[in-house]
């Protein structure tokens, strides 16, 4: 039997770098003000066809929904925005000073195409700030994902940036933009023109000459904002400059989800291959009030796990050192056993990491363990009374009682 397709199994070789991508996300985004949370796996159907866009990739053919044997419709999670905004007003987080700040990390489901840095079941880190409308809200989200990218070795990132102003404004340019199309139907993809009415600003992401021709002269919805939306998005670029952060201007940015306004953005790196996005989001200043709360403005990230450790792939990460490594001289004498298992016991209780050799190696092959895993110390159990420990640096050996063995360690790792 196989995994699923598109769905993987994290091995304990793997664990180590994404322990590390949590411990720096707890530290990047904790030093913000940012606070974990996590929301369930499956949440109502409703909440992604209402907030994610009914119109969207997601909605119409990557969600796995299923009844839930009472009548309603459940699904896997695609993505986190819709789910912390719905916590938000379960919870009555709108009484909280205000933005709240949260970030999570966990497994989301897109029935997509399977292939290098795209799964079924994926990792995502994200932040939302919820609250806030100003732009220093916008730029703090990018320059916190920028650090978080930084901080796990992700190379070659770019930045791109967009505004999509208002709905308003949108659905204005949304019919010019189809007119556009329409006058251009011969020249465009079939895929491209059956979705001309459901969803036209996805024609900008299309990868055949044709459509990418037409798009090239297609109006650009930056050049249409509103005084408001124009005056937020040059502050957030002002902010993004001061800060020294490169980006670039893509009027053509798109992303695969509806509840977008204003700010747009989106990291990729040319260490990934044809998934180069790595992270990206923008405010959603709408969604709250569309999933019937207060109209309350927001903004956050979300970037994918696996392309962040593909990416930052080649940053070397040392194991977790180990102290101690307890062995035995005679396997067969269960007095020994019973000291040895007692003694790796109390070393972690004293606060050691120290590891049983649980696998019955030889003496000579359990010290070529040691080193393979880094041992600082390697205790040999002969008699409760007698045990050898070896400084595994220097290579020295001394003859000791097994109760004394664990204060002589803890001094020597202290001074190391
Ligand atoms: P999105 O929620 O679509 O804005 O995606 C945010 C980030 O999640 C992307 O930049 C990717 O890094 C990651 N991502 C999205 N879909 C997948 C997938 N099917 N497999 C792996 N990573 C994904």
């Amino acid at each position: 039997m196989q995994a699923p397709k598109g769905t993987y199994d994290v091995l304990p070789a793997e664990q180590e770098r994404r322990a590390l991508l949590e411990a720096r996300a707890r530290k990047i985004l904790g030093a913000a003000g940012y606070r974990r949370i996590e929301t369930p796996a499956f949440e109502a159907t409703e909440l992604f066809s209402r907030g994610v866009g009914a119109a969207t990739d997601i909605v119409q053919k990557e969600m796995y929904s299923f009844d839930d044997g009472g009548g309603r419709s459940l699904t896997l999670r695609p993505e986190g925005t819709a789910p912390i905004c719905r916590a938000y007003m379960e919870h009555g987080m709108h009484k909280l000073p205000q933005p709240v700040k949260l970030w999570y990390l966990g497994s989301f489901f897109r029935a997509e195409q399977p292939q290098r840095g795209r799964y079924r079941q994926f990792w995502q880190i994200g932040a939302e700030a919820i609250g806030a409308a100003g732009p220093e809200t916008d730029a703090e989200l990018i320059l916190l994902l920028g650090s978080l990218l930084d901080a796990m070795g992700v190379k070659g990132t770019r930045l791109r940036l967009a505004s999509l102003g208002n709905p308003e404004t949108r659905s204005a340019y949304r019919e010019q933009l189809t007119a556009y199309l329409r006058a251009h139907l011969d020249e465009l993809s079939a895929e491209v023109r059956a979705r001309i009415e459901l969803n036209p600003m996805r024609a900008f992401d299309a990868s055949d000459p044709g459509t990418r021709a037409v798009m090239a002269g297609a109006p650009k919805l930056l050049d249409q904002l509103s005084a408001d939306d124009a005056e937020h998005f040059a502050l957030v670029r002002e902010l993004l400059d001061a800060a020294g952060v490169p980006y670039e201007l893509d009027p053509t940015l798109v992303r695969g989800l509806d509840y977008y306004t204003r700010t747009l953005f989106e990291f990729s790196s040319d260490a990934l291959g044809a998934q180069s996005g790595v992270g990206g989001g923008g405010r959603y200043d709408r969604l709250i009030e569309q999933l019937g709360g207060q109209p309350t403005p927001g903004v956050g990230f979300a970037a994918g796990v696996e392309r962040i450790l593909l990416a930052g792939a080649e940053q070397p990460i040392a194991p977790e050192p180990v102290d101690l490594l307890v062995a035995l001289a005679d396997r067969d004498d269960r007095v020994s056993v019973l000291t040895a298992f007692d003694l790796a016991h109390e070393a972690r209780q004293a606060g050691l990491a120290a590891q049983y050799e649980l696998y019955g190696r030889s003496l000579k092959s359990a010290l070529k363990h040691a080193d393979r895993i880094n041992a600082r110390y390697v205790a040999i159990v002969n008699d409760p009374l007698h045990a050898s420990l070896r400084d595994m640096d220097s290579g020295e050996q001394q003859e000791l009682e097994p109760s004394r063995l664990i204060a002589t360690v803890l001094r020597g790792s202290r001074l190391s």
